[in-house]
């Protein structure tokens, strides 16, 4: 799964936002700005939340407390200016005809007496006068927006960033509840249809059932798989997944659709399509919170998942008249649920060993049902969570699930602890090989909450992570090699390392093995698997990269990696040279814009590492690897390794670097047998020397700039 690292300098965050100064207001919010906008492209674009909804709202809120303070502060890349969210980059881009806005969010009741007396005042009514408002559940999936010409169906499009979505027509086209071709023929000419795709609890429960027994990545929840399944490039595997669409409004029409929301949503229904239901047309407060009170109630019963309540004021010239803000209508409104919770019992509490050797320990439940899902595991996060909450096998809990992350213990029912219950000691040894157990000293001085083991490549919990990192989705991509046969290859010593993989077939040739002759495998599984490792073996950059399970390294940093070094082999080098802290490497890693010291040590820190390093430069023996040309355009220069020495009369230094850079090509320090060309000022120092004994190329000023020009 995907991950982007959040390295921003927190040193406010605590701090009440009444007692900010104007200075640190500055930088929270530009570091509020930074995080949320990571939030939203690991949810949007991801699918892959890394905080709650509750902790991302309250990052809002934060944002919006200081904006609301220092109203001259605001930011030019604040998120309440943008819509959130992001675009993948696989998928035709569409821009919205009209932007599909996302919804304030209201907590309790005086939030939602604040929405009324806002209308209020906005259209400028009477007290008595009576507002209606259309409630309807908010499904908890991917808002889509579907376009018809002439009642057939022409685009299909995801909300993106709120103006610009991705085309999913042909994936849309096979969603449940999509007509193709809609009912009425007295329709507007053009007319857009808005909604929500969602997969219901029981297609979600035997996806991962499905996707487990292939080997594949399971979904953390039913909006992931949503999104998932309505991403595929192919739409049959969409087909396959049986989503289902609620239509809950009209955007843009050629002409005149309705007046109200009310009737709108029937006549939508008239149309073909399936409405979010149970909604209701409401006159006043009591009544909406009577809604709100049965949905609450209905939740679990439900087999979707909602995140909340919609208000809307009906009459269409109302909303158009009170209009919108940058972000989100002021017609309408989100009332929040609650976090579904159940109390079960904790069976077990195990460690699982990560990929970087992360101890988590894990609660084991009696299976559960809240809001719908099964629940069997919760997070407890680390040890001094474990200890704060003083949880011990056999207790009861109260566990909570809160949609998008993964389930969690929120307290210890202590009344009904078992007399014998035994405080639960956390191991000092890896569960797994058995190593010392370490916590790192942050630079704060504090000691990480995590704990890791020291085992490396000795802990077999580790290494069979590293292997299913190597080969999933976003790393080398090998169909037909999961965890399930991973595990096997592991336990037959033939898929020890990464090489291992790539000599699977040389071996199986030769017969040092007969894998076709294992249970479970035949002539065709096995002619596939090696068709896919064979496959895999010409990869771009930045999978290989990602796939080396760098710590703090995700696709979006191994893509900034790649787009910057280009070149595996000079990035190799680049990295063994930053070692030395004082160097133009080290300058030039921890100066790529999104990675900075933290990333960059991680990743000098995982080569420093010999076996690491070896495992690397072997695996490029097997792998044609497609290195980053500049822009797509064929540079000469492309990947050429310049050093420069001596003054020019043209250029200075720096601009010499950055021409050259923007050609494709290096500019590194030191003289190597790498280095393709030296471009010699007046005043050269040994680097020209040193040139002449290793015949590298040596250019003048003029010949530099002739080359430039040609
Ligand atoms: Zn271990």
């Amino acid at each position: 799964m995907e991950e982007l690292m959040i390295t921003t300098n927190d040193k406010f965050g605590s701090i009440n936002v009444k007692k900010l100064s104007e200075r640190q207001a500055i930088q929270e919010l530009k570091r509020l700005a930074k995080v949320i906008s990571i939030h939203n492209i690991n949810y949007y674009k991801y699918s892959n939340p890394k905080i709650s909804d509750s902790e991302y709202d309250a990052l809002w809120n934060r944002n919006k407390l200081i904006e609301e303070r220092f109203p001259h502060l605001i930011q030019k890349d604040s998120p309440s200016l943008t819509v959130g969210s992001g675009v993948s980059d696989d998928f035709k881009k569409v821009k919205h005809i009209e932007p599909m806005l996302s919804l304030s969010n209201i907590f309790d009741e005086n939030g939602l007496n604040e929405f009324i007396t806002q209308v209020n005042k906005l259209l400028d009514l009477n007290n008595n006068e009576i507002i209606e408002i259309v409630t309807e559940p908010k499904i908890d999936g991917i808002s889509a927006s579907i376009l018809y010409e002439n009642g057939e169906l022409i685009l299909g499009s995801t909300r993106g960033n709120g103006f610009e979505g991705e085309d999913i027509t042909e994936n849309i086209k096979v969603v449940n509840g999509v007509p193709k071709k809609l009912n009425l023929n007295d329709i507007p000419e053009i007319l857009e249809i808005r909604g929500e795709v969602y997969m219901k609890h029981d297609d979600f429960a035997r996806l991962n059932k499905v996707q487990k027994k292939n080997g594949k990545q399971t979904y953390a929840n039913p909006r992931n798989s949503a999104a998932g399944s309505l991403r595929q490039l192919n739409p049959d595997i969409t087909a396959k997944r049986n989503l289902h669409f609620f239509a809950y409004t009209w955007g843009t029409s050629s002409n005149y659709f309705n007046s109200t929301l009310w009737e709108a949503r029937h006549k939508i229904e008239q149309l073909g399509f399936v409405l979010n239901q149970p909604s209701k047309l409401c006159r006043n407060v009591n009544e909406i919170l009577n809604y709100y009170n049965e949905i609450v109630e209905k939740r679990s019963s439900l087999d979707f998942d909602i995140d909340g309540v919609v208000y809307k004021l009906n009459r269409i010239d109302w909303q158009k008249k009170i209009g919108l803000r940058t972000r989100s209508p002021r017609w309408a409104v989100a009332h929040k649920l609650p976090a579904e919770k159940g109390v079960t019992v904790v069976d077990t509490i195990d460690i699982q060993v990560g990929r970087t050797g992360s101890l988590t320990p894990v609660a084991r439940l009696k299976p559960i049902n809240v809001g719908g899902v099964l629940i069997t595991n919760a997070t407890l996060h680390n040890f001094h969570e474990i200890q704060k909450k003083d949880i011990r096998e056999g207790d009861t809990v109260v566990v909570q699930r809160a949609g998008d992350v993964i389930p969690q213990v929120v307290e210890v029912l202590f009344s009904k602890r078992k007399k014998n219950s035994k405080k639960y000691v956390f191991p000092d040894k890896c569960p797994d090989c058995g190593s010392e157990i370490i916590s790192e000293l942050l630079s704060t001085g504090e000691h990480e909450k995590t704990i890791r083991c020291t085992g490396g490549i000795v802990c077999s919990s580790q290494v069979l992570e590293r292997l299913n990192h190597f080969v999933s989705l976003n790393g080398l991509n090998i169909e037909g090699l999961g965890e399930k046969q991973i595990k096997f290859f592991w336990q037959k010593s033939l898929i020890m390392n990464f090489i291992d993989i790539f000599e699977l077939e040389k071996r199986n040739r030769n017969k040092k093995i007969n894998i076709s002759n294992e249970p479970g495998w035949g002539e065709q599984s096995v002619f596939n698997l090696f068709k896919s490792i064979n496959k895999s073996r010409n990869v771009e950059m930045f999978r290989l990269i990602y796939a080396l399970g760098i710590r703090h390294v995700g696709v979006q940093t191994a893509k900034l990696i790649a787009n910057y070094y280009k070149n595996l082999d000079f990035f190799l080098d680049e990295i063994l040279s930053s070692q030395d802290k004082e160097s133009e490497s080290y300058n030039n890693i921890i100066s790529i814009e999104g990675i900075g010291p933290k990333i960059g040590d991680s990743i000098i820190e995982y080569f420093k590492n010999d076996k690491n390093l070896e495992l690397t430069k072997n695996l490029l023996s097997h792998l044609n690897i497609k290195h980053v040309s500049f822009e797509g355009v064929e540079s000469k220069l492309n990947n050429k390794i310049f050093v420069v020495t001596g003054t020019l009369q043209n250029m200075t230094r720096s601009q010499t670097k950055q021409t050259l850079e923007k050609m494709g090509a290096k500019v590194t320090s030191a003289i190597t047998s790498k280095t393709d060309f030296l471009i010699a000022g007046s005043n050269p120092g040994s680097k020209l020397q040193k040139a002449k004994d290793i015949n590298v190329k040596i250019l003048s000023e003029k010949e530099f700039l002739n080359l430039l020009e040609s």
